[in-house]
């Protein structure tokens, strides 16, 4: 069942998404040759735990840290760890905040050192193709609407969308229904309506789009070992539009 917000629970939704804006600001700078993916995830909580809010992924069905943190063929769930960042790592960096009883979830990928333009290009489409949807938007929507146009904009470009995980609805759960998929066909799945808040998150592949989880139970790779990016929003529509209540960015 897809429960829509209130004003004054898009309210609290938007102040746990200013927190993970907070949280961006102050690990991006830090993604850096030598630095551990822990100290990472050391700083994001801190951030959120001086901001008043909660880590929603530490304890989540046992996850150990505050980000998932994925490198390289690893797509989502990855475990902050002693291993340090090397020139070329894809970082893609996943945070979510419980604030007041309601949740933000949103990820970003940045690549480490030197400019390689083939992998900086699939970090930028992961985030273009959540634009690229959000920027076409019309009222009267289904889901479906979005899932085409991500899959559009990745596939138009060469890199495949990941089938196995999607985006969800997002308010006093972390997950909630709708699932918002990154592929499929537009005129398909819930309707979109004032109220309803969902975290949009395109998962794209350099290779095939088949993923697989490690060993460590968590780590989703993708099977042919190419990399992968991540790119993750709240979003929360309204009587007219939309609001992005994790990024400042104008689409
Ligand atoms: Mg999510």
């Amino acid at each position: 069942m897809i429960e829509l917000k209130s004003k004054r629970e898009i309210q609290l939704m938007r102040e746990a998404g200013a927190i993970l804006k907070k949280v961006f600001v102050a690990v991006k700078p830090m993604v850096n040759e030598g630095i551990t993916t822990e100290a990472l995830d050391q700083v994001a909580e801190k951030v959120i735990r001086d901001s008043g809010g909660e880590p929603a992924f530490k304890g989540y069905r046992g996850f150990p840290k505050t980000a998932c943190i994925s490198l390289n063929e690893a797509v989502v769930h990855g475990i902050p760890s002693a291993r340090k960042l090397k020139a070329g790592d894809i970082v893609s960096f996943d945070a979510g905040v419980k604030l007041n009883g309601f949740y933000a979830d949103a990820a970003r990928s940045w690549l480490v050192g030197a400019v390689d333009p083939k992998k900086q290009t699939l970090i930028d489409v992961a985030r273009q193709s959540l634009g690229a949807a959000l920027a076409a938007y019309e009222l009267g929507w289904r889901i479906g609407n979005i899932s085409e146009i991500i899959q559009q904009y990745v596939e138009d470009r060469g890199f495949q969308i990941v089938r196995d995980y999607a985006g969800h609805g997002i308010g006093r759960q972390l997950h909630e229904d709708p699932q918002v998929p990154n592929y499929g066909k537009a005129g398909r799945g819930a309707k979109i309506e004032a109220g309803m808040a969902i975290a949009i998150e395109p998962m794209v592949t350099e290779g095939h789009y088949a993923v697989e989880t490690l060993e460590d139970g968590w780590t989703v790779v993708t099977k042919d070992r190419k990399n992968a990016s991540h790119y993750e929003d709240t979003i929360v529509f309204t009587e007219n539009g939309f609001m992005n209540l994790t990024s400042d960015e104008v689409f």
